[in-house]
């Protein structure tokens, strides 16, 4: 099987190879797991597998596994939200809807990947709901996501779940030392949280040449004037990418702090260990955990994430940053006010 190509996600790997050994293959799975895992890929790996006209083993030489492979296998249908576009679409989903009756024209089944399947619209889950509550017999439904809680709880409830975990730091280091030289990208490693995937978008969009002064911030936040923050942050995320392409800059250091948060929180509460990747980049990490409770750090959490919507319902960006470094600094000058006051009195 070409599964050797997918990396770590040996547990996923080896679940498929069972049903399929056992014949007990489902209509539909949900791939769940951090982005840039190896998801997708896997997903199509699974589908040459099945196509594979060597029994049991994609040999990624024969017609069907290439035909997969450059994306003209008439039975292999990829969707994903269309250029330019945030959502998937019900037009997309009824497109698929058609094509799902039909018999297959090569293979023995249809293989469908909702690429990244959160993004579909209401009315896109809706009718893809439809599908999966009477799937056409000889198909498969594989959906990938990020966020499984954020699919219909009727669409999962009719999907196998299968769980992707980030990639050890050194498998992350290995494949990207394949691509760039490693030296002077000090933080990469660290705030790819194990996603291959993130460490590749960080350098392509330029990302690497803020990451010390991103650090750098981290400290700073209690007592940085927040407006500057956010000024310094604009700056790394020029608008002449248009404001979609700001967004998706903003998008991409609005998660890389959202992970720092949630380092400080498993941290905080001992789920520690190989899983933190801020640990040893930040020097403050352990003071700062320290200084802040589990609540703030929850409320933190949550502000962060409420700012990643507003990302896409705003439309005066700097506003929306002013207010989050506003009130990260004042959790953050509350803790410390607090923790002088009990200095002072002792
Ligand atoms: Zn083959």
């Amino acid at each position: 099987m070409s599964f050797r190509r997918v990396i770590s996600q040996t547990h996923a790997v080896s679940y498929f190879q069972g049903v399929i050994s056992r014949g007990r293959l489902g209509h539909a799975y949900v791939l769940y797991g951090p982005e840039g895992v190896g998801k997708a890929l896997f997903a199509r790996e699974l589908a040459k597998a099945l196509f594979c006209q060597t029994k049991g083993d994609a040999c990624d030489v024969c017609n069907p596994c290439r035909k997969v492979d450059s994306g003209m296998h008439p039975d292999f249908h990829w969707v994903s939200p269309l250029e330019g576009k945030r959502d998937i679409a019900k037009r997309q989903i009824q497109e698929l809807e058609d094509k799902a009756y039909l018999k297959p024209l090569e293979a023995n089944r249809r293989v469908f990947v909702l690429e990244d399947a959160d993004k579909m619209t209401e009315e896109a889950s809706n009718y893809l709901l439809k599908t999966l509550e009477e799937p056409p017999p000889g198909t498969l439904f594989l959906l990938t996501t990020t966020s499984a809680p954020s699919l219909l709880p009727t669409i999962l409830s009719r999907c196998q779940m299968v769980r992707f975990r980030p990639l050890p730091i050194e498998v992350v280091k290995g494949l990207l030392s394949e691509k760039v030289d490693l030296k002077g990208y000090k933080g990469l490693v660290a705030l790819s949280c194990g996603s291959l995937g993130r460490a590749t978008k960080l350098r392509e969009e330029r990302v690497t040449s803020h990451i010390d002064r991103f650090l750098e911030i981290l400290q700073e936040l209690r007592s940085v004037d927040s407006f500057s923050i956010t000024q310094e942050l604009m700056e790394w995320c020029p608008d002449t990418t248009g404001l979609e392409g700001r967004r998706s800059l903003l998008r991409t250091w609005l998660d890389l702090l959202l992970a720092y948060y949630r380092d400080m929180l498993l941290y905080k509460v001992g789920s520690g260990g190989p899983g933190l990747f801020y640990e040893g980049v930040v020097p403050s990490f352990e003071t700062r955990t320290r200084d802040l409770s589990a609540d703030t750090l929850l409320q933190i959490l949550e502000d962060i994430t409420a700012t990643v919507e507003g990302l896409y319902s705003n439309a005066n960006l700097n506003l929306l940053m002013d207010n989050l470094f506003l009130r990260l600094a004042s959790y953050e000058r509350a803790t410390w006010d607090s923790r002088q006051g009990l200095g002072a009195r002792g």
